[in-house]
């Protein structure tokens, strides 16, 4: 390790504040650091130096005392030795974004452990009017939950609960990678930082027990098929100290024998009789709130689709309902009794003669025309 001084080392002057001296060292790392130098031993050097010098200038306490004495002032304790967790902490933030390092450093300070509960799926099926008009229904949801004999800390006892020897109930475990101090989650308490000697009956130590919850959910007028609902806190409980994960209702609407959902707005088909189409009149058509009287104009050709305004379903954000369109198919008849052929074979010849003069007409009209 070289002699040099730190404010050299940094290329900061002695009055240097303290982000002056974070952004040198943060330049000097990125430009030094091993992952950048493979097998280069000289950044390698660089690298440590800018570590060691940036470990006491960037500690208000330990740059006053290199500042008085020297390295001299800094005693075991100083130099590299200082390089520890915390500057790790710092590291990561400095470095963590460009080399992805953050969950790699980012165990120096402990943080309490708060991992949302995973989050729960429930299909509900519904029939057409029930996703239409809205309703009130009981579900069944098994899940975890936070033990309540223990309240979740896995033991009834406050000595049922000891700290981790292993890692001294940090959780973590530093171990030495090349000249790196890293740390990863303790083996024997799985991070926890502490282990269950007498655990809980109910919930034998994990903290969460298995239950059938059954839970009211209210579906709005409108729903359809794929929709979801998120009820907040009623998924699975949480591994630790964090809250609860949620629960998602998803939605699918049953097919409705005469109405098809498009949106806000409802088709359906009507078949009318080739009378009504031709000479128009009024039918009945089937609509949610029962049935409506809709007008047929004469000369109707079948596919014609016409609109109920407002007939549609409510919308879920509780906007207008949508519109009901009816497309009407002309029927064209099987079966006749004998008037009916009678009559039909009349309309026949009417339309052949009907076609014929016109053909005439048309024919004349392309000679003197
Ligand atoms: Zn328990
Ligand atoms: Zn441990």
């Amino acid at each position: 390790m070289s002699d040099r001084d730190y404010y050299e080392i940094l290329g900061v002057p002695r009055e240097a504040d303290g982000p002056a001296i974070k952004k040198a060292y943060r330049r000097l790392a990125l430009k030094y650091h091993p992952d950048k130098n493979p097998g280069d031993k000289q950044a390698e050097e660089r690298f440590k130096e800018a570590a060691e010098a940036y470990a006491v200038l960037s500690d208000p306490e330990k740059r006053s005392r290199y500042d008085r004495f020297g390295r001299s002032g800094l005693g075991a304790q100083g130099g590299f030795q200082g390089f520890d967790q915390e500057i790790f902490g710092d590291f990561a933030d400095i470095l963590g974004d460009l080399f992805g390092f953050g969950g790699l450093f980012g165990g120096g300070r402990r943080r309490p452990a708060r991992h949302p509960g995973d989050d729960l799926r429930y299909d509900l099926e519904l029939e057409f009017e029930e996703a239409v008009r809205g309703l009130e229904t009981k579900i069944q949801v098994p899940r975890t939950e936070r033990c309540p004999d223990c309240g979740g800390r896995g033991s009834k006892s406050p000595e049922g609960i000891r700290s981790c020897q292993q890692c001294g109930g940090r959780g973590q475990v530093a171990f030495q990678q090349g000249f790196f101090t890293l740390t990863r989650p303790c083996g024997r308490c799985r991070g926890a930082g502490r282990v269950i000697v007498s655990p809980c009956p109910a919930c034998r130590g994990e903290g969460r027990v298995r239950r059938e919850r059954t839970l009211t959910v209210r579906i709005p007028p409108g729903v359809d098929e794929g929709m979801h609902l998120r009820l907040q806190g009623e998924g699975e409980a949480s591994p630790d100290e964090g809250p609860p994960g949620d629960l998602y209702v998803v939605v699918h609407v049953a097919p409705h024998e005469y109405f098809r959902r498009d949106g806000s707005h409802l088709r359906c088909e009507v078949p009318i009789s080739f009378a009504l189409a031709a000479l128009g009149g009024r039918v009945r058509v089937r609509t949610l709130d029962g049935g409506e009287e809709m007008e047929i104009p004469p000369g109707t050709q079948t596919g014609t689709t016409l609109k109920l305004s407002g007939k549609g379903v409510p919308s879920v954000g509780g906007g207008a309902r949508g519109d009901q369109y009816v497309t009407l198919t002309v029927r064209t008849p099987t079966r006749l009794s004998a008037e009916q052929r009678e009559l039909l074979e009349k309309l026949g010849r009417l339309e052949g003669e009907e076609a014929a003069d016109r053909g005439l007409f048309d024919r004349v009209k392309d000679i003197f025309g």
